[in-house]
């Protein structure tokens, strides 16, 4: 396996927990997640039943995530780690024709038998702390929520060595057909000098993918979305986790923390490697809407990282590319949400193909 950001985590866990032997290498396992990585700057929203598709593979993957996630997050809760996981997702209609869609989404949702349900005007106005004035309606749907993703990878690391995961913390340079046998298909050279082989090779290194699977021959190219995002301290009688989750308005998203924090974020950013202030004061400003006690916090906390977008093809990358050879990435904004899912598609690759050849 190559990357271990929230995908080559999730990739790693659930193949170790199905019995097989991995290999992990990423240079980032020596200092923690690298700033840059998406999923140490995630937000970590699930939003998979609000999702506006009601059929098609993001649809299903998005299905098949929420329920991994609160499947796995019990599974590693009961062996002593910590995954904050809060439950709830209100997503506000900004205008009419939002406030329209979200009331027929939310009798489609409700013929699925999904628990969504509308949050008219008079309800929204009894929310402390006040939401945007502007907005008509609200659907909240309470199986969707946010998962902490720096405590989700650490839970998944520690817990995937416990069951024998190899880590090696340096770049890969270079992937190459071994051509040896026919059990190990691939070689991977890292920046020590060290030749690892294997019959699976899986391909979850974010940006880049791409750098990785050219000399191959095989063209994926991604790119970069920058996103920031802010911890804010609110004023002392706003608490934001009274709120019956996380709020999302004009695509941006209120995530409550404890101690009268929350987080904002995330700016999308295309072609941009420099966070631009204009677009941080944007999100500040909730692009006008921000209530009083928004305007009154403080930012105590800033940060960025990249999203990493396919070009040309749809979200993500999930592609058996050659016999053993797997690549699971251009998650591009909801890589945390389909982490479980993307494992899940890795693990079904590896158990549906051919047995190793007897030696
Ligand atoms: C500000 C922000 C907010 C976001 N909010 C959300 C959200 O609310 N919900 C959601 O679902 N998603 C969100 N996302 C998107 C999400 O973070 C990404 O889709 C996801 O993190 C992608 O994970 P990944 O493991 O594929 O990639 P990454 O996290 O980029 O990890 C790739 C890993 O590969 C390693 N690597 C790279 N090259 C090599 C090499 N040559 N050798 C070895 N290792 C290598 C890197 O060190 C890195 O650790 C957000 C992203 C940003 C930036």
């Amino acid at each position: 396996m190559i990357g271990a950001g929230m995908v080559g985590l999730s990739v790693a866990w659930w193949l170790s927990e199905h019995g097989h032997r991995v290999a992990l290498i990423d240079p980032a396992l020596a200092q923690g997640q690298s700033s840059e990585a998406g999923s140490s700057a995630a937000l970590g929203l699930l939003m998979a039943q609000i999702f506006r598709r009601s059929s098609g593979r993001g649809w299903r993957l998005r299905q098949q995530s929420l329920a991994l996630w609160h499947s796995w997050r019990e599974q590693l809760e009961r062996r002593g780690h910590s995954m904050p996981l809060r439950p709830g997702l209100l997503q506000l209609a900004a205008n009419a024709q939002e406030w329209q869609a979200q009331q027929e989404l939310v009798q489609q949702r409700q013929r699925q038998g999904l628990p969504l349900r509308l949050v008219q005007h008079p309800e929204l106005e009894t929310l402390k702390p006040a939401l945007p004035a502007a907005a008509m309606g609200g659907l909240l749907s309470p199986d969707d929520g946010q998962i902490d993703p720096i405590p989700a990878m650490k839970a998944l690391l520690t817990d995937a060595r416990r069951q024998g995961l190899d880590t090696l913390a340096e770049p890969v340079l270079r992937i190459e057909r071994s051509g040896a046998s026919k059990t190990e298909r691939w070689c991977v050279h890292t920046s020590s000098g060290q030749r690892r082989l294997s019959h699976w090779l899986v391909i979850a290194a974010g940006l880049s993918s791409p750098a990785l699977l050219a000399p191959l021959g095989h063209a994926r190219p991604q790119s970069p979305v920058l996103g920031q995002a802010l911890e804010l301290q609110l004023p002392a009688d706003c608490n934001a986790e009274l709120w019956p989750g996380s709020i999302s308005w004009g695509g941006i998203n209120l995530v409550p923390r404890p101690s009268g924090r929350l987080w904002l974020g995330a700016t999308v950013e295309p072609g941009n490697t420099k966070g631009s202030p204009e677009a941080l004061e944007e999100l500040l400003q909730l692009g006008g809407h921000a209530p009083a006690w928004l305007q009154q916090a403080d930012v105590v906390g800033h940060w960025q990282g990249l999203r990493a977008r396919p070009d040309n093809r749809p979200a993500p990358l999930l592609e058996a590319l050659e016999p053993g050879l797997l690549l699971t990435s251009g998650h591009y904004r909801n890589g945390v949400l389909l982490a479980p899912a993307s494992a899940a598609w890795v693990l079904e690759q590896i158990q549906s193909s051919e047995p190793l050849p007897r030696l």
